[in-house]
């Protein structure tokens, strides 16, 4: 005759895996042979043998059907299979937080690579930024399992750890491991969920308002904590890395937080003097050139250049400026050069063509 093992755990049909848990706990801390002695073993063995039913869905299911099991001996655990360490550390419950940290696995840092302008970092901003995550898949509730079905691991039965107690010449030792058929997790996945292809996690776009600090550089990173993948068993979640990248701009070259620019000046400003416009990485300003001013010289902008991104002290700007020659002057802009300019023999003549006819017969020859 069937056993009816609701009876033998005490609990209701209709009771949830939770009690049914609770009740297993409670039972084989009560009837465990260490404790209530060699008596209790069948006992206990058959409380034992009401958990492995009714704590997997599937053998419970047929249970409930067909009111027996068919299930081979070898899913019932011997003596190796079961953790008698695992009844106790609940009742010395320092090593139960322990274990739960040996459980989870962190969650993934994840990268996300950002593209900005240099206004941006020169300014700094607040931006939206969708980065697929992937996240707990809704199908199956995260265990990888279709329907969420997951088999109690039959080699550690569900404690996600194997001890194994041995005898040394310096006494008992206890080795512990971690399941390796069930990855510590305590469960093993039948029939894998067709969403997740049984990995418990999908990816998806998930939508993160990222503020980026002025003075940001290429390859400045912002950590966000606990953005990336979840954890896995209760395991805390990684970290989101956003790399910064800094678009090329048309005018302005970065180095460390100066901005260099280069900008042309006429002739007649870069013998006379005068105001010229320059840009700024906000704006425009006007910088005033001394006469004489040489081509390829570099005026510096004190502070006009990127906020430090600790001090926020600004960088400068770097103008170097190259004065423009013309290609073709007018015979009277010629002739006053010459007059101004020219050698002697070029100033006699008047109208500075000769010399130009005699350097081409000299070309020709
Ligand atoms: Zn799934
Ligand atoms: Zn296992």
């Amino acid at each position: 005759m069937a056993k009816d093992y609701y009876k033998i755990l005490g609990v209701d049909r209709n009771a949830s895996q939770e009690e049914i848990k609770r009740a297993f706990r409670k039972l084989t801390r009560k009837y465990h042979p260490d404790v209530a002695g060699k008596d209790s073993e069948e006992k206990f063995k058959e409380i034992n043998e009401a958990f492995q039913v009714l704590s997997d869905p599937q053998k419970k299911a047929q249970y409930d059907q067909s009111g027996f099991t068919d299930f081979g001996s070898e899913d019932f655990a011997g003596p190796e299979g079961f953790n008698f360490d695992d009844i106790f550390s609940d009742i010395f419950n320092i090593f139960s937080d322990r274990r739960r940290a040996e459980r989870g696995r962190a969650g993934a840092d994840l990268r996300y690579d950002l593209d900005i302008s240099l206004e941006q970092a020169f300014s700094g901003l607040t931006t939206k930024i969708e980065i697929p995550v992937p996240t707990v898949c809704k199908k199956c509730k995260g265990t990888g399992a279709k329907e969420g079905k997951l088999k109690t691991c039959p080699y550690c039965n569900g404690l996600g750890q194997i001890r194994k107690t041995q005898r040394t010449p310096f006494g008992q030792s206890v080795f512990i491991t971690i399941c390796n058929k069930c990855g510590g997790s305590g469960n093993i996945i039948e029939e894998k969920c067709e969403d997740c292809n049984g990995t418990g996690r999908v990816k998806e776009e998930k939508k993160i308002e990222v503020k980026i600090p002025k003075g940001v550089d290429e390859n400045s990173y912002l950590r966000i904590p606990g953005q990336g993948e979840p954890g896995y068993n209760g395991g805390s979640p990684g970290d989101l890395y956003i790399i910064i990248h800094i678009k090329p701009h048309d005018i302005f070259e970065r180095e460390g937080n100066d901005l260099l620019c280069k900008t042309t000046v006429d002739l007649f400003k870069a013998i006379f003097g005068g105001e010229i416009e320059v840009r700024t990485i906000d704006g425009k300003t006007n910088i005033k050139l001394p006469k004489g001013t040489q081509s390829h010289t570099t005026f510096r902008l004190r502070g006009q250049g990127i906020p430090d991104l600790y001090t926020g002290e600004r960088g400068d700007e770097l103008i170097k400026v190259t004065v423009e020659i013309p290609k073709r002057l007018s015979r009277k802009q010629e002739t006053l050069l010459r007059e101004a300019f020219g050698k002697k023999e070029d100033r006699n003549n008047k109208e500075g063509k000769l010399s130009l006819n005699r350097l081409k017969d000299l070309l020709l020859l």
